[in-house]
This record gives C-alpha cells, structure tokens and sequence, in this order.
C-alpha cells in the first residue's frame, strides 16, 4: 500500500490528524469527485436525466457491494443509513407473546430501543447473551439459549463503544445448526477488515457507508438471504418495493429490492460505490491488517502512559480505541485533542445501553486510525494524550 500516494488523494489529511473514522472516514479524492460531478450533472440536465444517464454505473454499484461483502447483487438493497436498513430486516420479521430476541451487551443503542419496542408491541421477551471472560458475546451461553422459543439473534459486529470484534463466524455456526435467523450490525466492521456473510453464517447483515468504507455520509445498505422470514413481508409496500397488480393487490419486488424506498440519492449512491471500488482494489485483506496494527500501536502506546487507561474488550481487538485521562471528562480529553488538530470521538452511554448497565464506563474517549493514517499520527496522539495526562497529574 503507497501510504503517501493515499493520503495525497484524501483531502482531509492535510488539516487533521482524522482519528474518527468510526464516525466518518474521510473521503477521497475520487470519491468526492464521484459525488460532486453526479450533482453538476444533475444541475446541468435534471436528475432524472442525471439518473438515466448514469443508470449502468448505479445498476452496477450492488453488485460492488456484494463483491465486498460476499452474496448476490439482487441480495443488496440500498438505504440511506444503516439503522434503517437495520430496522427493514428487523421490523420485518413477525413475533408473538413468548418468542425470544437474543441479543449481546455490544448491541448498538437504536438495535436495543428497536428491541424493546417489539418487546412491548408483541410480548416477545429479549434476552442479553452475557459475555465470555475476555468480554466478548460468550458463544457456549449463547449455545445453551438457543432453543425453540428463539425467533432470532441480533449481535453488533464491532460495537460503537470500543474496539471488540464478536465472534460472529461462531455465532453463525450456531444459528446455522439451529436454524434460527441472525442479523448482524455489521456497521463497525464492513470497510475496517473483511467481512463475508457465507464466512460468518449470518442471514441478514448491515452496513454504513460513511465510517470505515469511507464513502459519503446518507448511505447505507442491507444484505439480506432470500430464505431468511424476513424476506418474504417486507415491512413498508411501496412503489419502490412492489408492482401493483391491479384489483388483486401487488406483488414484491423481485429479491432485495423489495426492502429499497423509491427515492435514492444517486450521487452519494456513486460515491459508495467509488469508496467500495477502491476499498476492493486495495484488498481488505491489507486494509484490515493495516487499520488492526495501527489500532494495536495505539492501543499499546496509550497503556504504556501513567493515567491514561484503555478500555477495549475481547481477544483480538480492532482499530477503534477507547480511553480514559484520569481526571479529565472525556469531553474535555476531546476538546483538547481537537484544539491540537486531531480529531477523535467519545462514547455515549445511550447508544450502548447494555454495555453502559455493565461496566458504567462511558463516555470514554474513542480513537479510531484508518489504513490511510500513519504511524507518525498515531504517535503524535499518544503524545498529546500523554501531556493531558502528565498535566492532571501535576
Ligand atoms: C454507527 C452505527 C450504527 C448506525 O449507523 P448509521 O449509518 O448512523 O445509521 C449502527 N450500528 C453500529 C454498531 C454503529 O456503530
């Protein structure tokens, strides 16, 4: 990978130290072009005309995205976000009093209120799967619930609160072998390292365009399995979604289409698939290696500094990286940080409600390096981070 060759085509590295790529990466250059010159066209000849014009690029983005994430382009539908392509699979599946939702403590906060909304609407109980030692979702209790009352697993990949990674390809097994559908938050991890719904067993997987993909912010997609129940009733009809057939009613779309709304922004559509086609070109492989090694030299750095504590669960650990300056409100940390040019984030207890009940650690600081990152950046963090930290022990 031509680091230097990367960043010269990433607007954003210029200005910042951009350790926030868990809640946007930055854009390249291709892909802000890709976007812009969609919207000149489109102001040039009108939208619809954009849209025709460009209608062989914007067919051919689904199958882009199947190719990163395993799957048939027909199983990719479109959205402008993940949650609600999350909640297309989610709310359209049916449950009755005594049905089970099991879930994890990572679970993403709209995941969790999504939940008890159908708990309160249909009576269906929704059980939190505890944590193995080292913190991740404990697959042999998962194991030990899945019996006949389970209508299905919902698990976060890579929480937003920190740098797990969930053994999903064991939890799919699981599910597989019980065949109960799972729906996976695959938000954090699609774009971070590769991700494969036949490696991972899932039925049903989600993702975002804007943070590791990098692609523009208001893009979203659902893979989903034609054989999954979710599948079948679709929760909204629509003119996007079904064909009316006359007096006799209407009928799906064919495949994943069924979920998509008829209005799409097709510029930012093509920039996903411009960040997609690069995430490709560069193999997930090498990217994956690259953002987890950094993560790690963050991770290492940080625990070496007296105050400073990091807060990341499980066995492998992933590019994002939580933290805590004694002392010092993650806020705080963050606003200093960014008064020195780098850009982080920090957790908020409400979109981890499960995790918050557990361990009552947020808001931590989150730092989140990307392959295009340096290893220069990632040090000059720890620096920073260790002057706080020396500052609040003086
Ligand atoms: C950010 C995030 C989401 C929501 O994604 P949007 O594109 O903002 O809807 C869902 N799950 C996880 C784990 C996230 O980090």
């Amino acid at each position: 990978m031509d680091i230097e060759a990367l960043r010269r085509d990433t607007p954003g590295t210029a200005h910042r130290t951009h350790l926030n790529n868990a809640g946007a990466g930055l854009l390249s250059g291709h892909t802000l072009r890709t976007v812009i010159s969609h919207l000149e066209l489109e102001a040039a000849i009108g939208g619809y005309e954009a849209a025709d014009r460009e209608r062989d690029r914007i067919d051919a983005v689904r199958g882009q995205i199947a190719r990163l994430v395993g799957g048939r382009a027909d199983q990719i539908a479109l959205f402008d976000n993940s949650t609600h392509a999350w909640n297309a699979a989610f709310y359209s599946m049916a449950f009755e009093p005594g049905d089970r939702i099991l879930t994890g403590r990572a679970e993403y906060g709209s995941n969790v209120l999504a939940y008890l909304q159908a708990a309160r609407r249909t009576g269906a109980e929704i059980v939190v799967v505890p944590d193995d030692e080292s913190g991740r979702l404990d697959t042999t209790a998962l194991a030990n619930l899945l019996d006949d009352r389970c209508r299905l697993v919902g698990v976060t990949h890579v929480p937003t609160s920190g740098g797990l990674i969930n053994p999903a390809a064991e939890i799919g097994r699981l599910t597989r072998a019980a065949g109960v559908p799972f729906l996976l938050d695959a938000t954090q991890s699609v774009g971070q390292f590769p991700v494969d719904v036949a490696e991972l067993g899932c039925d049903m997987l989600t993702a975002t365009g804007r943070k590791f993909l990098r692609g523009p912010r208001g893009t979203g997609f659902l893979w989903i399995h034609p054989e999954t129940p979710a599948h079948r009733e679709p929760y909204v009809a629509e003119i996007g979604a079904a064909t009316w057939d006359g007096r006799r009613g209407f009928s799906w779309h064919e495949g994943a289409r069924r979920f998509e709304t008829w209005e799409v922004g097709w510029a930012g559509v093509l920039g996903l698939g411009s960040a997609v086609e690069q995430a490709l070109e560069l193999g997930m492989d090498a990217i994956g290696r690259r953002a987890l090694r950094l993560g790690a030299r963050l991770r290492e750095g940080l625990d070496a500094v007296p105050g400073i504590s990091t807060h990341d669960l499980g066995e492998q650990r992933c590019a994002i990286v939580t933290c805590t300056v004694d002392g010092m409100a993650a806020a705080d940390t963050a606003a200093a940080l960014a008064a020195r040019g780098i850009n982080v984030s920090t957790t908020d207890p409400a979109q981890t409600q499960f995790d918050t009940e557990n361990r009552g650690v947020h808001p931590l600081v989150r730092l989140s390096p990307h392959y295009y990152n340096t290893e220069d950046e990632i040090d000059r963090a720890v620096t920073a981070l260790a002057a706080l930290a020396a500052q609040g022990r003086r």
